[in-house]
Parts: structure tokens; C-alpha cells; sequence
């Protein structure tokens, strides 16, 4: 850990915040990283040059984007803070590469904002996004990015800890669910750094870690309908203490009975829980029921 943590009343951070009167708000998530090591970690994670487009969710008082602007091409970073948002514009005024947008990272166009900057220079066509997220939207934001048709190449969030793990965590255990699948059906998953909260401003009460997820060129299974595969998936943990079958009977149209011979040819034992599938045994099943209800 650098000199510039949390406590250190001379961090740029800190300083920033006495010059514009800020307090950081809780609804919006803020917990500000004051930690100039943990800030280059999460760069070189992204690792972008000159021809590269970053979209930074939440730049709250610069840090990352402070470091972003020195590598990237360009830097699209979206703010929902109003005063945040009018703080950035003064402080990257001179800055070509940074432009600040007022927007809700959650409805806001991305790949418009990427498209209209791809026709302003030689760029990359895959973009890159990163962010230190506000815990309140991690998963919608994450899902947003997993489902969309978007064109990015890599994502590096720093998310709660425990939501790390499930992103990352292989079948069998408790860690392991919907996130995990959806995060490694699209992505290759890194855990970059687990960062601990005496670095941010204020302190939160938990663990954070930096995620980096990089786009698979295709999915590791194939599937014939890929909303009969996330849906079997939803089922099979809306429930996780119920066995396999009974969570197929109660939650579809069909019946455990009807339920019985796809998952013999899968080859899946029906007393088994969701939690216990890999993704290619989900893959099988979602394929069976698809070719069943036809
Ligand atoms: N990047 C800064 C840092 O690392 O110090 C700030 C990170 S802070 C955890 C989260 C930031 O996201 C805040 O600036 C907050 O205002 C902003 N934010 C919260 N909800 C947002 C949303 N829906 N869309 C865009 N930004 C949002």
C-alpha cells in the first residue's frame, strides 16, 4: 500500500474533496478510491494504448480516470452525480482524450456513445470498460454488459468481494450460480486483486475486489436457444436447498414426470441440486427441453 490511502488527508482524492466541498453520498454508492497503488493495478489491468476506446462508469473524482487518460485513445466516463459531473467538466476541460457525460450508466446508449466516438479517430473496433461500481448497480451493470450485443473486448470492475467469487466460482459450491454462469458463458474471468476498504473514502464495511473479464470469441458450449438455457438456469437456483426435479416441476409448464426422461438422456441425476450442474450438463438439458416443447 502507497502513502496515498484512505487516512491520508493528503491524497489528491482527499484534497479534491475539500477544494469542491464534497460529501460523499451513500445512495449513489460513493466510496472513493484514495490508493494510488490499487488505482494502477486497476489500469494496467485494462491495459489500454492509444487506439483504444475506454467507457469508465462512474468516475466519481477522477482517480481511474486521471490514469486512463494517460494510456487510452479515449475515455467516454458516465457519471449520475450532478456536482460530480460539473467538477469533471472543469477539471478535463483541457483534456482532448476525457470527455464527462451526465448519465445513468443503467439506461444510458453505451454503444452509441462508443460508435459516435469511432468515427472521430483510428480506434479499436472491441472497446474496453472499466469502473470502480457503486454496489447498487454491479449486477445490473455486469448483466448489461454480458447480455447486450455490445462490441467490448474486456471488462475490469471492482465489485464487492463476495460478488467476485460467484463470478468466478466453479460448480459445486455455494459460490456458484446464475452470475457465475452468465459472467463465464461470455467471458474468460480474472481475478485481478482483492482490495481491502481502509483504501477507499468513506470506508465500506466490506471487502472489494478487481475483476477482469475478457470477451470469449465464442461461448464454451453451444446451445440451440440461448433464453431456454439462462431460463433453465434461473430455475434451477431460484430455489437452491430443492433437488433439480422438484424445482423443474414446480417452475415450468411441465411436470416432474415429463421432466423424468430428459434428464435420464442427460444423463443428470433428478435428485441432484442446480448448484451441482456444470455448464455443459445445463447446456444438454436446456437443449433437451428445447427439442421437447419444440
Ligand atoms: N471512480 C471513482 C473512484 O474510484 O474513486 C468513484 C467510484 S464510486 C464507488 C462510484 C461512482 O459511481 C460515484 O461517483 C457515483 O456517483 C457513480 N454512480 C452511481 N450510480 C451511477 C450510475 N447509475 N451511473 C453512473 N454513475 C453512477
Amino acid at each position: 500500500m502507497t502513502q496515498q490511502n484512505g487516512n491520508d488527508s493528503k491524497s489528491p482524492m482527499h484534497k479534491m474533496m475539500q477544494l469542491y466541498g464534497i460529501r460523499a453520498k451513500k445512495s449513489l454508492g460513493q466510496n472513493f478510491l484514495m490508493d494510488a497503488s490499487y488505482i494502477h493495478q486497476i489500469t494496467e489491468a485494462i491495459g489500454a494504448d492509444e487506439k483504444d476506446i475506454v467507457v469508465e462508469i462512474g468516475p466519481g473524482l477522477g482517480a481511474l480516470t486521471n490514469e486512463l487518460q494517460k494510456e487510452a485513445g479515449a475515455v467516454l466516463a458516465l457519471e449520475l452525480d450532478q456536482k460530480l459531473f460539473e467538477i469533471l467538466q472543469v477539471e478535463y476541460k483541457m483534456q482532448e482524450n476525457v470527455q464527462v457525460f451526465l448519465q445513468d450508466a443503467l439506461t444510458c446508449d453505451i454503444a452509441l456513445l462508443v460508435k459516435e466516438q469511432q468515427k472521430k479517430g483510428d480506434f479499436r473496433a472491441g472497446f474496453l470498460a472499466c469502473g470502480n461500481l457503486p454496489y447498487y448497480i454491479t449486477t445490473p451493470i455486469m448483466m448489461r454488459f454480458l447480455e447486450s450485443d455490445w462490441n467490448w473486448r474486456k471488462l475490469v470492475f471492482m465489485v464487492q468481494k463476495e460478488v467476485a467469487e460467484r463470478m468466478v466460482a466453479p460448480p459445486g459450491g455455494k459460490d456458484y450460480g446464475a452470475l457465475s454462469l452468465a459472467v463465464q458463458y461470455h467471458a474468460q474471468t480474472e481475478l485481478v486483486t482483492i482490495v481491502p476498504p481502509e483504501v477507499f473514502y468513506p470506508q465500506p464495511k466490506v471487502y472489494s475486489a478487481v475483476i477482469a473479464l475478457h470477451r470469449l470469441e465464442k461461448p464454451p458450449v453451444a446451445v440451440i436457444d440461448e433464453k431456454k438455457f439462462f431460463s433453465l438456469i434461473k430455475i434451477a437456483f431460484a430455489q437452491r436447498r430443492k433437488t433439480l426435479l422438484n424445482c423443474l416441476g414446480s417452475q415450468t409448464s411441465m411436470s416432474k414426470e415429463a421432466w423424468l426422461p430428459l434428464l435420464e438422456k442427460a444423463q443428470i441425476n433428478p435428485q441432484r441440486r442446480g448448484e451441482t450442474l456444470s455448464m455443459q450438463e445445463f447446456a444438454t438439458l436446456a437443449d433437451l427441453w428445447t427439442q421437447s416443447v419444440g
